[in-house]
């Protein structure tokens, strides 16, 4: 039977010591990380992780600002209010709440957000580093990922690594982080689970990261007998939160799997703090990231 790979212990861990981290950075700088959000319309998809930023925040001592606009706002207005936080120097990092409603060119203000103020990771200049095999500003979720996996003391030298989803946020940045480590790393998309041939990737998979967001996709029946399994897929199936991975079958053969909720979510917000805080101190060393 799989050991739970539960996010909730690890995060601890890390915000023990960025609370430490954040105290010692007030009595030096007179000042804490401040962390501005931005938020247009509200929306109920994205309450749950802003409550969580939040909450997240306060505990640790970093400012926390909710900037939220109508919902018709437009895209000129929000370019405006980003420029004026990028420009801010009490400011140590901005997001962007996504969703964003229709009449936004969300990709257009994440790009526009100063990268060294990128909480989230996402700005061009921060993938390209990653791309580089060397970041301070990564995508909290692709982070997440890459440190539970890394939480089972696992090699990751050689290891045939799958991911399932190639999306800018988790999918595509995973895959370049895995490969840094010299993982060999496959990932799989829409187009692998059409050609029908996701199950014999999967069967190889030592370690394998599933971020698509339909429950059930991963039969338990293709996992490898002691493999890794990191489950990001959120899917609500009547009353349950559940993952893409057939959770009950998958823990008999997975040597580590992840608990949906409970593995990869609370690991994401603290690699949002943790980005908060890399940026503040990149500042105050005027450091290029
Ligand atoms: P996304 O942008 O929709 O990406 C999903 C990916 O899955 C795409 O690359 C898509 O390929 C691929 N895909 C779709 N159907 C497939 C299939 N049948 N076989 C193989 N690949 C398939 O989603 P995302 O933002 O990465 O999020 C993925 C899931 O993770 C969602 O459930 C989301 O809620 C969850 N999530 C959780 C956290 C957390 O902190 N726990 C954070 C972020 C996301 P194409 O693009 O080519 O169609």
């Amino acid at each position: 039977m799989a050991e739970l790979l539960k996010g909730k212990p690890i995060a601890d861990k890390i915000k023990e010591d960025l609370k430490k981290e954040i105290e010692d950075l007030k009595s030096k700088f007179g000042k804490s990380p401040k962390l501005v959000a931005v938020q247009i319309g509200e929306n109920s998809s994205s309450a749950v992780y802003l409550k969580a930023q939040i909450k997240n925040a306060e505990n640790l001592g970093i400012e926390y600002v909710l900037n939220t606009l109508p919902e018709d706002t437009p895209q000129q207005e929000v370019e405006q209010l980003i420029d004026d936080l990028n420009k801010d120097e009490d400011i140590s990092a901005i997001i962007l709440q996504l969703p964003v409603p229709k009449q936004i060119d969300a990709k257009r203000l994440v790009n526009l957000i100063d990268s060294v103020k990128d909480a989230e990771g996402m700005h061009p200049s921060n993938l390209g580093q990653v791309l580089l095999g060397k970041w301070s500003l990564a995508p909290c979720t692709a982070s997440a990922c890459l440190t539970l996996v890394e939480s089972t003391g696992i090699d990751l030298y050689g290891k045939e690594v799958v991911i399932v989803g190639h999306s800018e946020i988790v999918g595509k940045p995973l895959s370049l982080m895995l490969l840094s480590k010299f993982a060999t790393t496959t990932v799989c998309h829409i187009g692998t689970g059409e050609r029908g041939v996701l199950p014999e990737h999967i069967k190889r998979a030592e370690v394998l990261v599933v971020a698509v967001g339909k429950a059930g996709l991963i039969k338990g029946e293709w996992i490898k007998e002691g493999a890794i399994v990191v489950d990001v897929g959120i899917n609500r199936v009547g009353d349950k939160i559940v993952g893409d991975v057939e959770f009950q079958e998958a823990s008999k053969r997975a040597a580590h799997i992840t608990p949906v909720p409970g593995g990869v979510g609370p690991l994401t917000t603290t690699m949002l703090m943790k980005n908060t805080v890399e940026a503040f101190k990149a500042q105050k060393a005027k450091k290029i990231i």
